[in-house]
């Protein structure tokens, strides 16, 4: 029987548009060869709208307030959904700055959290060491962003899978070649194998790999672009906790996040890296990450170096995520979340939600309309931004 939608991709962003859609009361088809083994498996977790600000890009943080607002709810609904706990806390987000300089890029970037109304609270260097006690006295101060929480994307992956199967979605562990349409409008999926997955609606939210599915009029062909990140998972004990809430700094001007979870284990992150589908982990920046980590913590040094791995941020030319139907009739898109894609999947999947049941989102994700203006034109180019080929750090603007 075919289903109401065809959900292709198993990230954040897929996985939890099928849940709501499900819970909203679609039947539900989800294709995905590895499901959760994208960015998903990669990301930190931060869900930090007020540190990750950047300047010119309102419309973005618009989006990103709106979905943080939608956290709380939405882990307890999985959490009920699933009986598995994501690890979500509501603790705030400390941005420190190491030297002179990054102080004063910190003055900057709080000049203009102000101005555009976020809440943020400066601290000299003993406030930041008093709230985060191994601290190095070497830093000068800092901001807390009350507001910025975590949450581990991996386990927001196993309850959502857990949910899913709950809820009676079908998951289909293959690739997605085409999507098949008739007389200008969707009529399903081809999967590699061959078979065909009839419906109505696609969702298209294959993440850094959406624009390669075959079958889709040029017009509709998603801008997403993969942008790699290099992490690094280190592991202390749970019961003496490295860090107690999610730590950014900026170290004479590179960037640099510490993001602890429940089990001691502590995710440094993160390169920016134009390097197309690589997922290589360079000895490069292994060390650049865990010499500026040291630097702000200390203590660091002692961890246990866990895992190192890389992953894609979808990403796209105005820096804000694709959301909604498109030219082609059935065709729904649900991907270019770039950094900010685990701060969005609640927004995200309520839309994805409300738009395969013909009901109306929150008007804020107008400003993720797929055929915005934006996108087209001298500044939409698809390949690397010049300014960023090679390697850069996640930006503290
Ligand atoms: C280093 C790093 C750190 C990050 N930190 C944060 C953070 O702290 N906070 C935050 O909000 N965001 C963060 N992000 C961004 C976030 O991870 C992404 O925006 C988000 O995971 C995107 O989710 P997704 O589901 O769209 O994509 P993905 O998680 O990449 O999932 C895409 C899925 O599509 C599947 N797929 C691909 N091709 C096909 C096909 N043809 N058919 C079917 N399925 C297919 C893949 O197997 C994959 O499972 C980070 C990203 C990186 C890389």
């Amino acid at each position: 029987m075919a289903a109401d939608a065809v959900v292709v991709g198993g990230g954040l962003i897929g996985l939890a548009s099928a849940w709501r859609a499900a819970r909203a009361g679609c039947t539900v088809t989800l294709v995905d060869p590895a499901p959760g083994s994208g960015a998903s498996n990669v990301a930190a977790g931060m869900l930090a709208p007020v540190t990750e600000v950047a300047y010119g890009e309102e419309a973005a943080l618009r989006l990103n307030i709106a979905s943080a607002r939608r956290w709380p709810g939405f882990v307890d609904d999985l959490e009920a959904a699933s009986q598995l706990e994501v690890d979500y806390h509501a603790d705030g987000t400390l941005l420190v700055g190491f030297d002179a300089d990054d102080m004063r890029v910190l003055d900057e970037l709080t000049a203009f959290q102000v101005e555009l109304g976020l809440e943020v609270q400066r601290l000299r260097s003993r406030g930041c060491r008093e709230r985060e006690p191994l601290l190095s006295p070497r830093v000068r101060g800092g901001l807390l962003a009350a507001e910025d929480h975590r949450v581990d994307p991996r386990r927001v992956v196993a309850a959502l899978s857990r949910a899913l199967s709950i809820a009676g979605v079908e998951v289909v562990t293959d690739r997605a070649a085409a999507v098949e349409q008739a007389r200008g409008r969707v009529t399903g999926v081809r999967l590699a194998d061959g078979r065909t997955l009839s419906a109505p609606r696609v969702v298209l939210a294959a993440g850094s790999w959406s624009a390669g599915i075959e079958g889709l009029p040029p017009a509709v062909v998603p801008a997403v672009r993969p942008v790699k990140g290099q992490v690094l998972v280190l592991r202390g004990g749970a019961d003496e906790p490295a860090l107690t809430a999610s730590l950014r700094g900026l170290v004479q001007g590179r960037s640099i996040y510490l993001v602890p979870r429940s089990d001691g284990r502590v995710v440094v992150g993160a390169s920016q890296e134009e390097r197309g589908f690589d997922t290589t982990v360079t000895a490069g920046a292994t060390r650049e990450l865990l010499d500026d980590a040291v630097r702000l913590v200390p203590g660091v040094d002692e961890l246990e170096l866990v895992e190192a791995i890389a992953g894609l941020r979808p990403a796209t030319p105005d820096n804000r995520p694709l959301l909604g139907p498109t030219e082609l009739d059935g065709l729904v898109l649900a991907t270019g979340h770039h950094r900010s894609g685990v701060l969005l999947t609640p927004l995200t999947a309520d839309s994805v939600a409300a738009w395969l049941t013909d009901t109306d989102p929150d008007p804020v994700v107008a400003a993720a309309d797929p055929c915005r203006g934006s996108l087209h034109g001298p500044a939409a180019t698809r390949g690397p931004d010049r300014e960023h080929v090679g390697r850069t750090r996640e930006t503290v603007q």
